[in-house]
C-alpha cells in the first residue's frame, strides 16, 4: 500500500513538472535599429575613430553577418524598410519604391499615403499616413498575432515611411518628425495617438535648442582623415551658406528653415534615440508584463547628409562619429532600463549610396549623372515617331485651341517607364510597338547598359544576380513596363551633381551592415552572403514565432543555432 502511494505521489511530480514546463523564452524587448543610407563598409571607413562602446561594442559582443545583400531593385527607402521587416521582396510586398504609379488609375502614389486617415490634431482632416499599401505582415504584426495582441509594438523615425513600415499594421503607434509641429506626430490609423508622455516630450521644443548649437566637428579637423577636404564641389551647403564648410549655423534661417535642418544634423539621431527612449518609458516597453515588446528605430539624418555632402565629406565622417556616440548612450540606456541580456537588438540599413559621380570622374573612374528629362525627351520622340495628331479642342469664348498635354508617357519612376495605356488606345497605337520604339531609344544611350521588358522579362539576357533582382522588384501593378539599368557609378538625380543618391543594384547601394546584438546572441561573425530578406525569419525562429505571410527569406542558421 505504502509502495502504491509512493509511486503516485513520483507520478504526480512528474505530471506537475510535465503541466509547469519553462514557458516559451522570449526577450523582453526587440529593438530594430535601421540606419538609412548606412554602408556596410561605413562599419570599418570610421572605425579608428568610433569610441569602444557604440558600433565597437556591437561589433566586439554581437554577430555579424558581413556580406548582407539586398536581393531586389530599386533600393530605396521605402522597399528597404518593408523588406527588413517583412522578409519580402518589393514584388510581393507591394513597396515598389518610395513613391510610383498606379496601374489602373495612372494615379501617382506616394508609398505610405492613405487618404482615409489624417494627422492626429489636424483639423483639417487633409489625408495622411498608414501602412495600408504594405501587402504583406510585418515581423511585428507576427509577434502581436503570437501573443493575441498582447505584445507593444512602436515605431520612431524622422521620416515618416521609416516608421510606418517597420512598426506594420497592428502597431500601437508609429511615430514620425513632422517639421510644420516641430515635433513627432502619428495618424488617426493608430490607436495610441496622444499619449500623455508624447505631449511632454514635444513640449520641451528640443529642436530649436539643437539647431541653435549649430554643427560644429566632434575632433579637430585633422583628426578626419577618410574624407575630402571641407570646401568641395562634391558637395551642397545649407540654405544660406556661401560654402559647404563648418562650422555650420543657422541662426538666420526663418523657423520653417531651421525646423526642416534638424534632419540633416546629427542631432536628428540623438533626437530620434531621445524619443525612443521617451517611448520606452512612456510605455514600460520591456517591462509592463511577461510578453515581448518591439520598438522600431530608423535613424534618418545619416540619409539627408549623405545625399547632401556624399560618403566622402567630413559632413558625413562626423555624422557617424557622432552617431557612434549616440548608439553608446542608447545601449547604455537600454542596459539600464531593460537590463543587459533582456534585449534582441539588430543594426542594419536600408539601402547603402554611391560616391559622388564628379569625384570619381575626377579620379578617372568611369561615373555620371543623368543629365537629361529622361521622360519628356522620350515622349516628344514618341509623338514624332508614330505621328500622332492629337486631338484639338477650342475654347468655346476665345475660339482658340486648348493646349493639349496628353501623353504616351505617364512618367518614369524608380528608372522604369510606365506608359500611358488610355493615350494608346485613344490613337489606336501597337503598344508592342511602342515599347520597342521606347526601347530601342534607350539602349543607344551611353550611361545605359541594359533595357528590360518587364513584361516579357525572358526577352533579354541579363546576368545574375541583376535578372532575380528585377523579378524580386517588379510589382506589376505598381511598376512601369520596361527598366532601365545604368552603367555602374550612374544614377539620376534629377541632373544634380553635387551630393548622392542610391537605388541602383550596384554593391554600394546594396551592401548593407547586419549585426545582431543581446539576448541569446553570441559574438561570432559569417562572410556567407546573406539577404535582406533573411532578416525577418531569423527573427521569426529566435523568437518562436510564425514568419511574416510574404516572407521568402531563410533564417539565418549561424544566428538562431549559436544561442547562449
Ligand atoms: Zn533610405
Ligand atoms: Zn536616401
Amino acid at each position: 500500500m505504502k509502495r502504491s502511494l509512493l509511486i503516485l505521489v513520483l507520478l504526480a511530480i512528474v505530471f506537475q513538472s510535465c503541466v509547469h514546463r519553462k514557458p516559451v523564452e522570449r526577450p523582453k524587448l526587440v529593438v530594430g535599429l535601421v540606419i538609412d543610407q548606412m554602408r556596410w563598409d561605413f562599419l570599418y571607413r570610421y572605425y579608428d575613430l568610433y569610441g569602444s562602446n557604440g558600433f565597437k561594442r556591437l561589433m566586439t559582443g554581437g554577430y555579424m553577418c558581413q556580406n548582407t545583400m539586398i536581393n531586389y531593385i530599386p533600393s530605396f527607402t521605402a522597399p528597404g524598410h518593408s523588406t527588413i521587416y517583412t522578409g519580402a521582396v518589393p514584388a510581393i510586398s507591394g513597396i515598389a519604391g518610395n513613391n510610383w504609379i498606379e496601374v489602373a488609375s495612372g494615379k501617382p502614389m506616394y508609398c505610405v499615403d492613405d487618404p482615409t486617415v489624417s494627422l492626429y490634431g489636424d483639423n483639417t482632416k487633409a489625408p495622411s499616413m498608414s501602412p495600408r499599401t504594405l501587402l504583406t505582415t510585418t515581423i511585428t504584426d507576427e509577434l502581436k498575432l503570437a501573443t493575441n495582441f498582447e505584445s507593444k509594438v512602436y515605431g520612431v523615425a524622422i521620416k515618416d515611411r521609416g516608421s510606418i513600415l517597420p512598426a506594420g499594421h497592428l502597431a500601437n503607434a508609429a511615430y514620425w518628425y513632422d517639421d510644420k509641429q516641430a515635433g513627432f506626430v502619428t495618424s488617426t490609423y493608430y490607436p495610441n495617438t496622444h499619449p500623455e508622455w508624447l505631449d511632454a516630450f514635444n513640449k520641451h521644443k528640443y529642436v530649436d535648442s539643437f539647431v541653435k548649437l549649430g554643427w560644429r566637428l566632434l575632433y579637430s579637423s585633422d583628426k578626419y582623415n577618410q574624407s575630402t577636404t571641407d570646401a568641395t564641389i562634391y558637395e551642397k551647403g545649407f540654405k544660406g551658406e556661401k560654402a559647404p564648410v563648418f562650422p555650420h549655423v543657422f541662426d538666420s534661417l526663418a523657423d520653417s528653415d531651421r525646423h526642416m535642418v534638424i534632419k540633416t544634423l546629427p542631432a536628428g539621431n540623438t533626437y530620434t534615440l531621445m524619443m525612443a527612449k521617451a517611448c520606452i518609458e512612456g510605455e514600460k516597453l520591456g517591462k509592463a508584463h511577461d510578453k515581448t515588446d518591439f520598438l522600431t528605430v530608423s535613424l534618418s539624418s545619416t540619409d539627408y547628409a549623405g545625399h547632401q555632402f556624399g560618403p566622402n565629406s567630413m559632413e558625413v565622417e562626423d555624422m557617424y562619429l557622432r552617431l557612434d556616440q549616440d548608439i553608446a548612450a542608447f545601449l547604455h540606456y537600454l542596459d539600464h532600463e531593460v537590463g543587459q541580456g533582456n534585449y534582441l537588438l539588430f543594426l542594419t540599413a536600408d539601402h547603402g549610396a554611391a560616391h559622388n559621380p564628379t569625384l570619381l570622374q575626377d579620379e578617372d573612374i568611369p561615373a555620371g549623372v543623368e543629365k537629361i528629362t529622361l521622360e519628356s525627351d522620350l515622349d516628344e520622340y514618341l509623338m514624332k515617331e508614330f505621328k500622332v495628331k492629337k486631338e484639338i479642342k477650342m475654347d468655346a469664348k476665345t475660339h482658340k485651341p486648348i493646349p493639349n498635354n496628353e501623353q504616351m508617357l505617364r512618367g518614369v519612376v524608380n528608372y522604369q517607364v510606365y506608359l500611358n495605356d488610355s493615350f494608346i488606345v485613344k490613337y489606336k497605337l501597337d503598344r508592342d510597338k511602342v515599347k520597342s520604339a521606347i526601347i530601342n531609344w534607350l539602349k543607344v544611350r551611353p550611361e545605359i547598359e541594359y533595357v528590360v521588358d518587364l513584361e516579357n522579362m525572358y526577352k533579354t539576357a541579363v546576368p545574375e544576380p541583376l535578372n532575380s533582382m528585377i523579378i524580386n522588384g517588379y510589382y506589376p501593378k505598381r511598376c512601369g513596363s520596361i527598366q532601365a539599368i545604368l552603367n555602374p557609378a550612374w544614377y539620376d538625380n534629377g541632373g544634380r551633381t553635387s551630393g548622392t543618391t542610391h537605388g541602383t543594384w550596384n554593391p554600394y547601394d546594396t551592401h548593407i551592415p547586419l549585426i545582431w546584438y543581446g539576448w541569446k546572441i553570441c559574438h561570432g561573425e559569417t562572410d556567407a552572403e546573406v539577404h535582406m530578406t533573411d532578416i525577418a525569419p531569423t527573427l521569426a525562429t529566435l523568437l518562436h514565432i510564425q514568419m511574416p505571410n510574404g516572407c521568402v527569406g531563410k533564417a539565418i542558421t549561424e544566428v538562431t543555432q549559436k544561442k547562449k
